[in-house]
């Protein structure tokens, strides 16, 4: 549906930040350095993947390592898709943002004025910050969620809804949004951050909170933005499997620290899959547990820490025990009952090295965007930081630049999706996440791709709904699933994340990233950075 928004008697603000999660926060407080800025987020501040971050923020800080061995192992997970010049940017950048979070309060843990680290899977060294523990982004979105609460120029909005982008001649306008009262009415700004975060609750076993159903790149590709690499989407080896609990994340670090994998049989069976054990990279550890639960015909494995000591569990990993502990597991006692879960997109809406779409005035940041540093799979614990790092790019270049429109249009364009019947939400909801783990999960093969797509093909079109934020979000996610549907379907090979069992080979053909346009899909050759011509 695309409706015509008008113009009259609003003001345009210098800048609109959409998202509340370490990448809006972050790009908020240092674009208020500049001008004001309005922060529009669907529920409070301080929900959103960021909050439930645990294991920490990965960074070469200090010999023997180095941003280049940073980098090394950054491009051997992206499994030959990272975009090298924007990973050279993550990992040489990244230092000096990290020390900006720490100037700016997050209290990271140290041990006699020193910072201490941890590894997790496919780091060459223990660089990995970590605060309260296991309690990384909370600590991180306290302290953001503080200072932007506290800053003058920064006018936030919570419980504000983003239903779409704002277009005219010159590009985004800003966003159509939809408060808590059910009042829908648009808000402009010169430049427009998007920093929506990712789609976890696509599927039926996921990591992420209720928020992240991929709205920002929905939004983002309707009004004209290209999407890439949407096929690779990270699932976690080990999220809590126990009945009727929230599937709560049990950070790599636990096995970092000696965590072992044992099947129903009480058997390890990493050795036999990886040379790395617990520690290979996830998509092996997540496929090799996927295959386990199938010969044993169970619905998990376990996660032994026997060789932890209960005073390492407690004082290492204190959120990991106490939320355990609230649903009645002694993790100092009993092994954690893990199955996999939909983790992180790798894939987004991309994005320049300083952060601009493909729509001009529209820039993003974060989990919504890619630039291209994780390729086909991400280093643990490099998006935290790539939220960052991008976050302060943007800022740079609109320090740099005048980024203004000539003349606000009367009128302006809002497109989104209405259809599904708004009576069949909730079974509707349920049926896509089901489809979407059967599907297009862990392992993936063309059938299941095609009956996927004929699911979606059926659609009930409804001119007149009620806009209410879950009703859109299921349309958001249906447009972003055909879109990942395509890719993977097209990617006939299997690479890092993407697994295709009736193509289970890499084929050096495929080293190419599939873009999404709204004309349709083209292709780049995985090094070529995305170049937007405004
Ligand atoms: C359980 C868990 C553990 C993790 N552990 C780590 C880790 O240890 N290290 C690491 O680097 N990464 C980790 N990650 C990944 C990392 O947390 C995220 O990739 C990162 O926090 C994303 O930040 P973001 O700011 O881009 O998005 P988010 O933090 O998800 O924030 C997105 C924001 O956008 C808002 N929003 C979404 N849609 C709309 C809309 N339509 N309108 C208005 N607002 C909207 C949301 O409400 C939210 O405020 C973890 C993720 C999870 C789920």
């Amino acid at each position: 549906m695309k409706i015509s928004v008008s113009t009259t008697g609003l003001e345009v603000a210098p800048f609109l930040v959409i998202g509340s999660g370490i990448a809006g926060l972050y790009t908020a407080l240092k674009l208020a350095e500049l001008a004001e800025v309005i922060l529009i987020t669907k529920e409070t501040l301080e929900e959103s993947n960021t909050t439930y971050a645990q294991g920490g923020i990965a960074v070469a800080l200090n010999p023997p390592d180095s941003p280049e061995v940073h980098y090394n192992d950054t491009i051997k997970a992206g499994a030959g898709l990272c975009l090298p010049v924007a990973v050279d940017v993550l990992v040489n950048e990244g230092p000096e943002r990290v020390r900006e979070l720490i100037d700016l309060g997050v209290p990271f843990d140290a041990e006699a004025g020193a910072l201490l680290v941890t590894r997790e899977a496919a780091h060459s060294f223990s660089r990995v910050l970590h605060a309260d523990g296991d309690a990384t982004g909370r600590e991180i979105s306290e302290v953001l969620t503080r200072l932007a609460k506290a800053h003058p120029k920064i006018k936030i909005k919570e419980n504000h809804y983003a239903i779409a982008l704002l277009t005219g001649e010159e590009g985004c306008y800003g966003v159509l949004t939809l408060d808590e009262q059910g009042t829908i009415y648009p808000l402009l700004a010169q430049a427009t951050v998007l920093a929506t975060g990712g789609c976890g609750q696509l599927y039926l076993h996921t990591t992420n909170p209720k928020v992240a159903t991929g709205d920002g790149l929905a939004l983002a590709f309707q009004a004209g933005a290209p999407l890439a690499d949407l096929e690779f989407i990270q699932f976690h080896p080990t999220a809590l499997h126990l009945a009727d609990t929230p599937r709560f994340l049990i950070t790599e670090a636990v096995r970092g620290e000696g965590g072992i994998l044992r099947n129903a049989k009480g058997h390890r069976f990493m050795p036999a899959y990886h040379q790395q054990a617990e520690l290979a990279p996830r998509d092996v550890v997540a496929r090799s547990v996927l295959l386990e639960m199938e010969k044993t015909g169970t619905d998990h494995v376990d996660l032994d820490l026997s060789l932890l000591s209960p005073e390492l569990i407690q004082h290492r990993f204190p959120n990991i025990y106490e939320t355990c502990l609230s649903y009645g597991l002694d993790i100092t006692k009993q092994s954690i009952p893990v199955a996999p879960a939909a983790h992180y997109l790798m894939g987004g809406v991309a994005i320049d090295l300083n952060g601009r779409t493909g729509l001009p005035h529209l820039f993003a940041c974060g989990e919504v965007a890619n630039p291209g540093v994780h390729g086909a799979n991400r280093l643990a614990s490099n998006s935290l930081l790539d939220g960052l790092v991008f976050g302060h790019r943007i800022v740079a270049y609109l320090q740099a630049h005048q980024v203004s429109f000539a003349q606000i249009p009367a009128h302006l364009a809002a497109s989104y999706h209405v259809e599904t019947d708004p009576q069949q939400l909730t079974t509707d909801w349920l049926a896509l996440k089901r489809m979407a783990w059967a599907n297009l999960g862990i392992i993936r093969q063309e059938e299941g791709l095609r009956q996927a797509q004929a699911f979606l093909s059926a659609a009930t079109p409804n001119q007149n709904p009620a806009l209410t934020t879950s009703y859109l979000e299921l349309q958001n996610m249906r447009l972003l699933a055909r879109l990942m549907l395509a890719a993977a379907l097209e990617r006939q090979e299997s690479r890092g994340s993407h697994y295709r069992a009736d193509f289970p080979e890499t084929n050096p053909a495929w080293a190419k990233r599939i873009i999404h346009y709204p004309h349709g899909m083209e292709f780049i050759p995985g090094d070529q950075p995305f170049a937007w011509a405004w």
